[in-house]
């Protein structure tokens, strides 16, 4: 691995982002803490601006570009939150954002970046077609690519959330993650790790196409085979030539956890129906893992980090409904 990101990389990315990024706040899980047995709490980055975490990391990013590289934009490949944090972060600083999608992302998620400043490109009939636009902005027009997740500066962006978990629930032995390219619980280790090293950090993600998980297991990042799947914030690969967050997880996460999609699907059912929270799909997966009963010894103080809150409220109510008789067993 490379030099590796330390807590100072955190708190220096806590500086650089504030006045973008807000600081959410960490409530005690009124409904799951007695089902599971303990004092759990959620961290809510379904307040965070734009619905979902991912713009700590490209805040951290677009921040620390040099001036005259920044005025030159940025641009990322991304159906999602992804693309839409690096939208207004670019916006809150004053730079062009271009997003590249393929002909299959659905209009709804173009508006999405529209909505926050971002101009949208499409191209070809997937994700690999839209990325040579993205490099050719790259290569032509010197505009700044933003990985996802594969960056020391995106990390540490994200590892913020670890800071303020530390500082709310100084005594946390168990911290839920979500996991996919693995930038999220990667930085959010690095906190926590080191103001606790005893506490253990878990990642949890869903079992179609966990690219982590199965890199993990064979010991090097692998290709695993993208399935359909309604958690779409969640897919996508680690990428072969993987520089950070392959190692920052072998390294400092304890344990690696799979969920289903009912399993999923309960999960946000019931963060609507108990907890008045609606999370989407990916942010709900530390949630369907205590609900299934798949975390041994949760400890004395859990803390679940709900990474995003955009999902299609017509999809919600459906699963909700889906989940009533469900809902109803747990009384
Ligand atoms: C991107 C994302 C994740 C996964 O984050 P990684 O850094 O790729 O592991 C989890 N939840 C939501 C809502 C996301 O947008």
């Amino acid at each position: 691995m490379p030099d590796a990101i330390n807590l100072g990389d955190l708190y220096a990315a806590r500086q650089r982002i504030a006045g973008i990024v807000r600081r959410t706040p960490l409530v005690p899980a009124e409904a799951l803490s007695p089902l599971a047995g303990t004092a759990v709490h959620y961290k809510l980055e379904i307040l965070q601006a734009t619905g979902a975490f991912k713009t700590r990391g490209a805040a951290n990013k677009i921040l620390s570009l040099p001036a005259e590289v920044r005025a030159r934009g940025v641009t990322t490949v991304s159906t999602g939150n992804h693309g839409r944090a690096v939208a207004y972060v670019a916006r809150a600083a004053g730079c062009r954002a271009v997003v590249c999608l393929s002909e299959l992302v659905p209009e709804n998620k173009k508006a999405a970046i529209r909505a926050v400043g971002g101009e949208v490109k499409v191209h070809g009939r997937s994700q690999d077609e839209a990325a040579e636009i993205a490099f050719a902005l790259e290569r032509d027009e010197g505009m700044t690519l933003i990985n996802p997740f594969d960056d020391p500066t995106i990390v540490a962006g994200q590892g913020t959330a670890g800071l303020e978990i530390i500082e709310d629930l100084p005594r946390v032995y168990t911290v839920l993650v979500p996991v996919s390219g693995g930038g999220l619980i990667g930085g959010i280790a690095v906190a926590i790790k080191a103001a606790n090293p005893w506490a253990r950090v878990i990642g949890v993600s869903m079992d179609r196409g966990a690219a982590m998980y199965e890199s993990q297991k064979a010991g090097k990042p692998i290709l695993v085979e993208e399935v359909e799947s309604l958690a779409d914030s969640l897919g996508g690969g680690i990428f072969l030539d993987n520089k950070w967050t392959f190692g920052l997880v072998r390294d400092l996460v304890d344990d690696l956890i799979l969920v289903t999609e009912e399993e999923i699907a309960r999960a946000m059912a019931f963060l609507l129906d108990r907890e008045h929270f609606v999370v989407a799909w990916g942010g709900a997966v530390g949630v369907a893992a205590i609900l299934a009963g798949k975390v041994k010894n949760l400890g004395e103080n859990c803390a679940v980090l709900l990474s995003g809150t955009n999902v299609d409220s017509k999809r919600l109510r459906q699963i909700t409904a889906e989940q009533a008789d469900w809902l109803d067993t747990l009384g």
